[in-house]
């Protein structure tokens, strides 16, 4: 084994370790949370060594490092998820390598990918993404939080659009513990809120129950909340290089 091959090992051992005794502690079973390694920054490399250790999903959160790397990777058995702010004009990529797009927060890009979609007969997962700290704004009113996203007031009728978009899979909901406003610090709190507007919307769409939250300084709050799908990069890969 390569140092690295070995270093992520370990680390991937102690995340599962993480997710199982959060598990453990919510009376949930292992099988009901998915773990997503969030590979961005890294290269692909390290994610062909994930892939021979057992990881099945990747995340990523810029078009211009994930298309080359899901590229290089496209022998591998991996589901790719997408779940950076992404903008129209890089939909037609992103639909090439990506089969969730966690990061659905508006009209436009809903048509968008749905035209894409279409035009390649692919199917694309969708998960809206909620903004918890826009929770104060009306829908339609400062709607995009500051890391993306939709305000709980809005998850309805982009959810709606997203069911009835050609080409397009209402998969769920997503957030990210916010930094700002009434939930901020609180990420037990916000993964609870997200899991009531997912109740919500299983209600219309008994399909669409993914749920994905948490990351690498929280994943415990979002298994304990019900989450299931968390998003790992830190925790397996190391801290990132400058931003990311
Ligand atoms: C980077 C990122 C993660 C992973 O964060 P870590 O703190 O490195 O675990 C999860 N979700 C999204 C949307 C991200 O951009």
């Amino acid at each position: 084994m390569t140092d690295r091959r070995t270093q992520l090992a370990a680390n991937l051992a102690k995340v599962e370790e993480r997710i199982a005794a959060a598990c453990a502690a919510a009376g949930r079973k292992r099988e009901e949370v998915t773990l997503i390694v969030v590979t961005k920054t890294y290269p692909a490399d390290d994610v062909r060594i994930l892939s021979g250790l057992g990881v099945r999903h990747v995340a990523e959160n810029r078009d211009q490092d994930a298309a080359p790397k899901a590229a290089a990777c496209s022998d591998l058995p991996l589901s790719w998820h997408f779940v950076g702010q992404l903008q129209t004009n890089k939909v037609r990529s992103v639909v090439g390598y990506a089969d969730v797009v966690q990061s659905v927060d508006r009209p436009r890009l809903v048509a968008a990918l749905s035209k894409e979609a279409v035009r390649t007969g692919r199917e694309v997962g969708c998960l809206v993404q909620v903004a918890l700290d826009a929770e104060d704004f009306a829908p339609g009113k400062g709607g995009l939080g500051e890391r993306g996203g939709v305000s709980a007031a809005g998850v309805g009728e982009l959810a709606e659009l997203v069911a009835g978009s050609p080409g397009l899979r209402l998969d769920g909901l997503m957030t990210v513990a916010p930094l700002t406003g009434p939930y901020a610090g609180r990420e037990r709190a916000a993964f609870e809120r997200l899991m009531d507007l997912s109740t919500d919307l299983r209600r219309a769409h008994p399909a669409a129950n993914m749920v994905s939250a948490g990351m690498s300084a929280d994943l415990e709050h979002a298994v304990a909340a019900g989450a299931t799908h968390v998003r790992v990069g830190t925790a397996v890969l190391g801290v990132r290089p400058g931003l990311g």
